[in-house]
């Protein structure tokens, strides 16, 4: 080891020791101080974790929830047929499906139940790779800044930041052979509707390995992507989620430590710069263990749009990060996620050949464009399809926080024009793929649920396009918080986590 990362690992093990004991002390001397403190472990976090780390930066990421390692038994998460604690976060019952009693346990899927809206999210080292359907999917030019600023330059996200992110996630759409099994009867089902519509369709690119969903065909791992058991995670360990590609990475730097089951509670301005940070750590019950201070000279907000826009909430309203503008808590959007279900008499293994693997992009629909992505789905009848649905939306939700009660609400306006708009466009997608091909419409379009939420610290309100927050020098956001309300027609984690890249390097940019 050389002197340089010798020292911070010192440093590292100081700031440990100094909170350690600490309970509800806060913590000591300037001289357990980190470099860095990233909260929050998914797309945002895992990649500032990296980029910090390989730039000597002494570095801490706190993560809520619990590491899942991929282990030899091929169990570490448990399946759809036989939830247990593992399905939720400390959740008497499953949150997907027929919810099933379940014991507590700081399990791998949370809800945020909000007014006309629920947001779904991943916990623990991974965040939101660990339950994501590991679709990696990149916004058009066209659309692009229908979302974004035209101050984010577009081609350079193209030509550097998203070829950056798959080179670590290594993307592939499913090959031929395995998109020829039964298991993927879904898919070709999909496609083939897709074509007799006279609709644009095509195969995504999934961050999975190929070869390991191969194993699983073949009987040498255990079936779990093949029977699309996908959002508790994939036992096999065909999924490429972050905590073993961009987290393992940061740790192998030796500047990087990832404390799970640390739960952060509040963000406050340290005196002389800095930041100072409380959590609770916790045991997988979710009882607190013990209080924790931890101090930095830059923190980065990786806690997802929910998780991130709750602290600076929090932190606003109690007086700990005063010049926070009013922005904070606005700009929130669903990304104008749907979920439907077309059902006709063609058998499709509705249930099976995980994850999401193909999309139809109609694009020219009149009234919004809309896109439709291939989702296997647990407990769906033979004949039918699950389309999770993508439009442009508007950024018109928010949080908001009631300091009677220290929570935080959501709200999401369900009769806008923008709703009613993309209700019709989606139902039009809808007609089309029915009128040829003898199919029916099983309900309209759920716009109730999301897997995607974004902003509440959006970029050019709360943040610059840098992830720099106003008003605060070393506070940055770096994950789907920053991003008002939508990602143009895709799902999100690749520009997230492109947009962290760009973060991160005009970050170090300015210090090195
Ligand atoms: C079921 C499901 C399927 C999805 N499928 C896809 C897909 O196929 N493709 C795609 O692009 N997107 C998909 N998504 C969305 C994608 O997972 C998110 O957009 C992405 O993970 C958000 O990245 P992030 O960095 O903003 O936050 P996250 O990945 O959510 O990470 C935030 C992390 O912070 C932690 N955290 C939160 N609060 C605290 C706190 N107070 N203290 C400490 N830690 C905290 C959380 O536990 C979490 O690990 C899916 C989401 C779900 C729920």
């Amino acid at each position: 080891m050389t002197d340089m990362r010798l020292k911070r690992r010192r440093l590292l093990q100081a700031a440990l020791l100094a909170s350690a004991g600490a309970r509800i002390e806060p913590a000591r001397g300037a001289d357990a101080a980190l470099d860095a403190v990233v909260i929050g472990s998914g797309f945002g976090g895992a990649v500032a974790a990296l980029r910090l780390g390989q730039a000597g930066f002494s570095t801490l990421v706190l993560e809520r929830g619990r590491r899942w390692p991929i282990a030899p038994s091929q169990d570490t998460f448990c399946t759809y047929s036989k939830p247990d604690g593992r399905a939720a976060w400390l959740s008497p019952t499953t949150l997907l499906f027929e919810p099933v009693a379940i014991d507590i346990y700081t399990g791998i899927l949370d809800v945020k139940v909000g007014n006309g809206i629920a947001a779904f999210r991943g916990a623990g080292v991974g965040g939101g790779s660990l339950v994501y359907n590991a679709v990696l999917y990149q916004p058009r030019r066209e659309l692009f800044y229908q979302a974004f600023p035209g101050s984010i330059d577009y081609d350079e996200l193209d030509r550097v930041y998203y070829p950056r992110v798959r080179s670590q996630l290594k993307p592939a759409p499913v090959p031929a052979d395995i998109l020829g099994t039964p298991y993927y009867e879904g898919t070709r089902v999909f496609l083939q509707q897709a074509a007799r519509a006279g609709l644009s369709h095509r195969l995504l690119d999934i961050a999975v390995d190929w070869d390991i969903v191969r194993q699983e065909i073949q009987g040498r791992r255990a079936a779990s992507t093949i029977v699309g058991d996908v959002f508790y995670g994939i036992n096999s360990g065909a999924k490429n989620s972050l905590d073993r590609n961009y987290l393992a990475q940061a740790e192998a730097t030796g500047n990087v430590e990832i404390l799970p089951l640390h739960v952060v509670t509040a963000i406050a301005e340290a005196g002389r710069g800095g930041f100072q940070i409380q959590c609770n750590q916790i045991d997988e019950a979710g009882q607190v263990q013990v209080r924790r201070t931890f101090r930095c000279r830059y923190l980065f907000l990786a806690a997802g749009s929910i998780g991130t826009t709750e602290l600076l909430l929090r932190a606003k309203a109690t007086g700990t990060l005063p010049r926070l503008n009013q922005a904070v808590g606005r700009f929130w959007g669903t990304n104008g996620d749907t979920l439907g279900t077309r059902q006709g008499s063609t058998p499709t293994n509705p249930t099976q050949g995980g994850p999401a693997t193909a999309v139809i992009e109609h694009l020219d629909n009149p009234l919004a464009p809309t896109v439709l992505v291939h989702t296997p789905f647990y407990n769906s009848p033979q004949g039918a399809l699950v389309h999770t649905g993508l439009q442009p939306v508007k950024p018109e939700g928010s949080l908001s926080y009631d300091a009677a009660t220290d929570t935080v609400a959501l709200n999401w306006p369900t009769a806008t024009a923008t709703a009613r708009r993309n209700a019709q466009a989606v139902q039009l997608t809808y007609d089309i793929l029915d009128a040829a091909n003898e199919t029916a419409t099983t309900a309209p379009a759920d716009t109730g649920i999301t897997a995607h939420p974004l902003g509440g610290a959006a970029m050019d309100k709360v943040c610059d396009t840098d992830g720099r927050v106003r008003g605060y020098e070393g506070l940055y956001v770096v994950d789907g918080a920053l991003i008002p309300g939508s990602t143009a027609c895709t799902n999100p984690a690749l520009t997230i986590a492109a947009l962290a890249e760009r973060c991160l390097e005009r970050f170090l940019d300015r210090r090195l």
